[in-house]
């Protein structure tokens, strides 16, 4: 893209190249494409554009009619099609150097491994899945049909900076949300464990352990974008979590420019302005904090899925490890036990049924000493 001084700020230009952009205005990037394309490119109905005959061609490219024919002939997606009809999309020449064919290759040999180690195939179809459960998808009321023109934008979250592993460079989830869409839309779709932790010691009374998660108990969290703290603030409960930040900015010339804070449910994604590629930041929980970039922004397509109310849209997951039952070995821990004196290892993690087997008596005495909290492997989103 060539940055003249004529440009309009709202397209963006890479500020670091390779990394971020400047700042742009999501809904005004928006709609300088809107001006700019036909209805016929902005249509969400069937494929409506015609190819163009062999004049056109021959005009546009400027040859005679006969060698544009052989072109359209050469160059049409018929030709890339393999002769034989016959041949096993699955059996790969072995003298092929085609990287891609490469791939598909070792994929196909792990497939057959299948049978012996489950995980590999779950895993693929698991993230194929994800990616795919909703492309050209349509709504079954069609009040949920994405409008034309609207702005699709993909962000990655990454993991936790809490977590040790992946925390720096790896996306736990991607979704795509659409730009009339608002901030709180995102925040309610982002699946972290920290938000169905339970606090507490229940090694009296299992029973007991609350039905409610962290994320009923503690509603309060931010996104920042561009020097704004965006709070939900939906509920009585919630509290402003970006004050204690703001104020220590300004308590000091820290060399800050101004914080602002608003209301996460007042703004839409079209509403932003925001740097693709620049690193932002989701906190909830008090201290879990997520960096979010904006890796994409473009119009919606005929082929996307159009169904509204499936977005933000999960595209790409992580899969998570889940840690087993240290008893069974079978299912995934839902306990987690301190100074446990019938346990082999501390902490040591078990699944409801063996963790109850083994600490309390069939009238549900505790057995032995140990401290006993809930566990929610980040697993449970697989
Ligand atoms: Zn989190
Ligand atoms: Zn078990």
């Amino acid at each position: 893209m060539q940055c003249g001084a004529i440009m309009d700020p709202n397209i963006p230009v890479y500020e670091v190249t390779d990394v971020n952009t400047d700042v742009v205005h999501v809904g005004s990037f928006g709609n300088l494409w809107r001006e700019r394309l036909f209805n016929c490119d902005l249509s969400l109905s069937e494929d409506t554009t015609h190819l163009p005959g062999d004049k056109d061609v021959a005009q546009d490219l400027g040859c005679t009619e006969e060698i544009a024919s052989e072109l359209k002939l050469l160059c049409s997606v018929d030709s890339l099609k393999s002769n034989d009809e016959e041949d096993d999309p699955e059996s790969i020449p072995e003298d092929c150097s085609l990287l891609t064919l490469g791939i598909r290759k070792n994929v196909l040999e792990r497939r057959k491994e299948v049978i012996i180690i489950d995980r590999p195939g779950r895993q693929e179809t698991f993230l194929h899945e994800v990616e795919f459960h909703a492309v050209g998808k349509m709504p079954e009321n069609p009040a949920d049909l994405v409008e034309e023109g609207e702005l699709v934008l993909t962000l990655n979250i990454m993991y936790p900076v809490i977590f040790r592993k992946h925390k720096e460079y790896k996306p736990f989830q991607t979704v795509l949300v659409l730009g009339s869409q608002k901030l709180t839309d995102l925040r309610d779709a982002i699946c972290c464990v920290s938000d169905l932790q339970i606090g507490g010691e229940f090694s009296s009374n299992p029973d007991l352990a609350p039905e409610n998660i962290c994320k009923d108990l503690f509603k309060s969290a931010f996104f920042y974008f561009e020097g704004i703290f965006y709070n939900d603030m939906r509920y009585p409960e919630c509290r402003d979590i970006s004050r204690t930040t703001i104020d220590w900015a300004e308590s000091r010339d820290r060399g800050y420019k101004k914080f602002e804070a608003a209301k996460m449910e007042d703004y839409t994604f079209n509403d932003l302005k925001i740097k693709i590629g620049f690193p932002y930041l989701y906190c909830h929980q008090g201290d879990c904090e997520h960096v979010v970039t904006i890796t994409d922004i473009r119009l919606i397509h005929r082929e996307d899925c159009l169904d509204r109310t499936l977005y933000p849209l999960p595209i790409k997951r992580h899969w998570f490890w889940t840690r087993k039952c240290f008893v069974c070995k079978m299912y995934i821990a839902r306990w987690v036990t301190n100074n446990d004196s019938l346990a082999p290892d501390d902490p040591c993690l078990f699944c409801d049924v063996c963790f109850k087997m083994l600490h309390y008596d069939a009238d549900g005495n505790k057995l032995g000493e140990f401290l006993a909290y809930p566990y929610v492997d980040p697993g449970t989103f697989n």
